[in-house]
């Protein structure tokens, strides 16, 4: 199993095939393009004009595509918080090179990376010193000077859990360190995730020496706190339990509940790679809920047409746990390195704009570190608002997902060319109450609006004080789609208090009193005396609400809705009156970095940025899910690609 258009291992990479995946985009106008950086292949006519700022490449909202872009069409001016950009080769060659941010390197000798003066600390000492930390290497033995050290022992646990330290080194690989001084990395894998951790693992059992680069102090990124739900067609697990599947059945199950919005070759290479990936989940100890596989269908909205899906216990950390004792396993062979909050800022391009290395950031330490294959593992920007607000052109209210999902990945790809595409797709769900009106609030609680478990008793209302669905309306797809069109993705439920006092609660995990506390205490929450009173309290047009009000109750009246509502219980007319006030949110990232059927980024021209991968949430949730939900299918694709990237690179 290797990329189309690449040799095996140790063969030299052939020109790839260019996928369909990236050409069959919707021209600009649907999708975020870059233009290419000039003076670089791929460089288009009018890319010279391109002020220096651009071609450096953040994700920069003025600097977008002109109409492609809906942040830019609002006159954003704010970039996004990463700061990536690219950069010229310039640095010694070497394992791993340090400076003190904001100053000049020190000069190096070439051969041994050794400082000769200023405060750069050779990297042959910062190795041999993390080493020790890491408990590799014994003192006094440098591993350029001395004489080899066999890495023995494997890293404790909580040292893989938790770096111990601001820019630790986990696990160096000190047997071939003094080799890697004077070449490069194999693979540089940036963010030690979902994706990442299998590459790492795969690529090092073929011999390769990685470098995981980690922004945060721990591992493992969004798999700390997902559901963990994964599926694949085809598994032991639906062997052992008669169920026939095959990765077809699952390829076309997804096209079909995505409405063919799903990216069709990486939902082909997924499905495709799927059920040896929970194979390996599976043997390595992953133990699935009792009664799993399950076909994922809920009310309102379709499952797989087999039973594929399966979750565990402890969620995604059931997942990180296997993955790590497989990380366990590897480490000791020394090929490699972990460093745990080191941020990757930027690329290092050759002349001819090849990607060949990363510089990151560490504490107030700058680092540039050369390799072969550069894979961009490190998530999406659901927690960056910004880039956030100008991808999909909505606020970024909840901050539901992993801190280090800052759309690094997206900045980097951009800058140096790559383009960016699923705009299109962005979800909204169907709205939750959250801590509070902006980011980063949190989800708080939500509402019974599912009508297959509790018919509505409630109208629900936009910031025009207007009914915008009916609210019976039993599939999730519509109801979706109408709070996506939405002013600021908000919506406001009424009701009175006849309805508080009769209906089925629609938070029955509150008491009345606790409910009534809420309209004092929450801002999601009001109460009021009168309509007028209730409509200021929620941010609602009051003469929209009054007359909503008035048609709903005409049409409780006579039983005919214009919205074709069937349940029509009882008006809204005695006072108080109630709002709890819903947003859409997504903790999920549906914009993402264009790549080929091997991964490899592509530029808006379609050419191959040579060195540059890409696996996981960092291709856009709409890759897979298109603007819906199909089970499983982000953590399936980040665990498959990133291992298969990692089994089939040439090196
Ligand atoms: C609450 C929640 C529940 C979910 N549940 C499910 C589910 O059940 N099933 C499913 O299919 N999907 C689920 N998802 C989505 C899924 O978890 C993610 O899409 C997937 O884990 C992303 O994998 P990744 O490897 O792309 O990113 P991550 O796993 O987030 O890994 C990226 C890593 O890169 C690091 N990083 C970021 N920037 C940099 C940088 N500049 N330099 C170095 N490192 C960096 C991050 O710290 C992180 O460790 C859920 C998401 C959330 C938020």
């Amino acid at each position: 199993m290797q990329p189309p258009g690449t040799e095996g291992p140790r063969g030299r990479a052939a020109e790839p095939r260019r996928s369909g995946s990236a050409a069959d985009e919707p021209a600009p106008g649907g999708v975020l393009r870059r233009a290419a950086p000039a003076n670089r292949p791929g460089a288009r006519a009018g890319d010279e004009s391109a002020p220096a700022a651009c071609r450096r490449g953040a994700l920069r909202a003025g600097h977008s595509h002109p109409g492609a872009d809906p942040g830019a069409a609002q006159g954003h001016t704010r970039r996004a918080q990463t700061g990536a950009s690219s950069d010229h080769a310039r640095s010694d060659p070497g394992l791993g090179d340090r400076r003190p941010r904001d100053r000049a390197a020190p000069r190096k000798d070439r051969r041994t990376g050794t400082r000769v003066q200023g405060h750069e600390l050779a990297p042959a000492r910062i190795h041999q010193r993390a080493a020790r930390r890491a408990g590799a290497l014994a003192p006094g033995k440098s591993p350029a000077t001395g004489p080899p050290h066999v890495h023995s022992g494997a890293v404790k646990r909580r040292e893989l859990l938790k770096g111990a330290g601001a820019g630790l080194t986990l696990a160096i690989p000190a047997v071939r360190a003094a080799t890697l001084l004077e070449s490069r990395w194999d693979f540089i894998i940036v963010g030690a995730g979902t994706a990442g951790l299998p590459a790492a693992i795969h690529a090092s059992r073929r011999g390769a020496s990685v470098l995981m680069l980690e922004a945060a102090d721990t591992l493992g990124g969004t798999l700390n706190m997902a559901m963990g739900q994964v599926s694949a067609g085809g598994t032991r697990l639906q062997d052992d339990q008669g169920i026939v599947d095959s990765p077809d059945r699952h390829f076309e199950d997804i096209m079909e509940i995505t409405f063919g919005e799903a990216d069709p070759e990486i939902v082909r290479r997924t499905v495709d790679l799927a059920p040896d990936t929970l194979n390996w989940l599976l043997d390595q100890g992953l133990v699935p809920l009792p009664g799993h596989p399950v076909t994922g269908a809920a009310p309102g909205r379709a499952g797989y047409s087999v039973p594929r899906y399966f979750w565990a216990e402890e969620a995604g950390r059931a997942i990180l746990k296997v993955v790590l004792e497989e990380l366990d396993r590897e480490m000791p062979q020394g090929n490699i390195a972990i460093r745990t909050s080191t941020r990757v800022t930027g690329l290092l391009t050759s002349d001819s704009g090849a990607v060949e290395g990363v510089r990151a950031e560490s504490g107030n330490e700058e680092w540039t570190f050369r390799g072969r294959h550069i894979l961009l593992t490190n998530g999406g920007y659901a927690m960056n608002p910004d880039m956030f607000e100008l991808l999909t052109g909505h606020p970024a209210y909840a901050a539901g997902s992993w801190p280090h999902s800052l759309g690094d990945g997206l900045d980097l790809a951009v800058s140096v060319g790559g383009w960016l595409r699923g705009q299109h797709l962005h979800r909204a769900g169907t709205g939750s109450i959250l801590t509070g009106p902006k980011f980063p609030a949190k989800v708080y609680a939500r509402f019974a609006t599912v009508p297959q478990q509790r018919l509505p008793w409630e109208i629900w209302v936009n910031d025009a004080g207007q009914r915008f669905i009916r609210e019976d309306e039993p599939l999730v797809r519509p109801r979706a789609r109408a709070v996506l069109a939405l002013p600021r993705l908000r919506y406001v439920i009424v009701f009175d208090e006849n309805i508080f006092n009769s209906a089925p609660p629609g938070l029955p995990q509150f008491s009345r009193e606790e409910f009534l506390a809420h309209c004092e205490n929450h801002p999601m929450f009001a109460r009021a005396d009168s309509l007028d009173e209730l409509a200021a309290a929620a941010d609602v047009d009051a003469d929209g609400l009054a007359q909503t009000v008035r048609d709903y109750n005409d049409a409780v009246a006579s039983g005919a809705d214009p919205l074709g509502r069937e349940h029509l219980p009882e008006p809204i007319a005695r006072p108080p009156f109630y709002a709890i006030t819903h947003l859409g949110s997504s903790a999920t990232s549906s914009t993402g970095v264009a790549v080929n059927d091997a991964h490899q980024v592509v530029r808006g021209n379609q050419e191959t940025v040579p060195g540059l991968y890409a696996a996981g949430e960092v291709l856009g949730s709409g890759a897979t899910l298109g603007s819906t939900f199909a089970p499983g299918m982000l953590l399936t694709p980040a665990l498959s690609v990133g291992r298969w990237l990692g089994m089939t690179l040439p090196i």
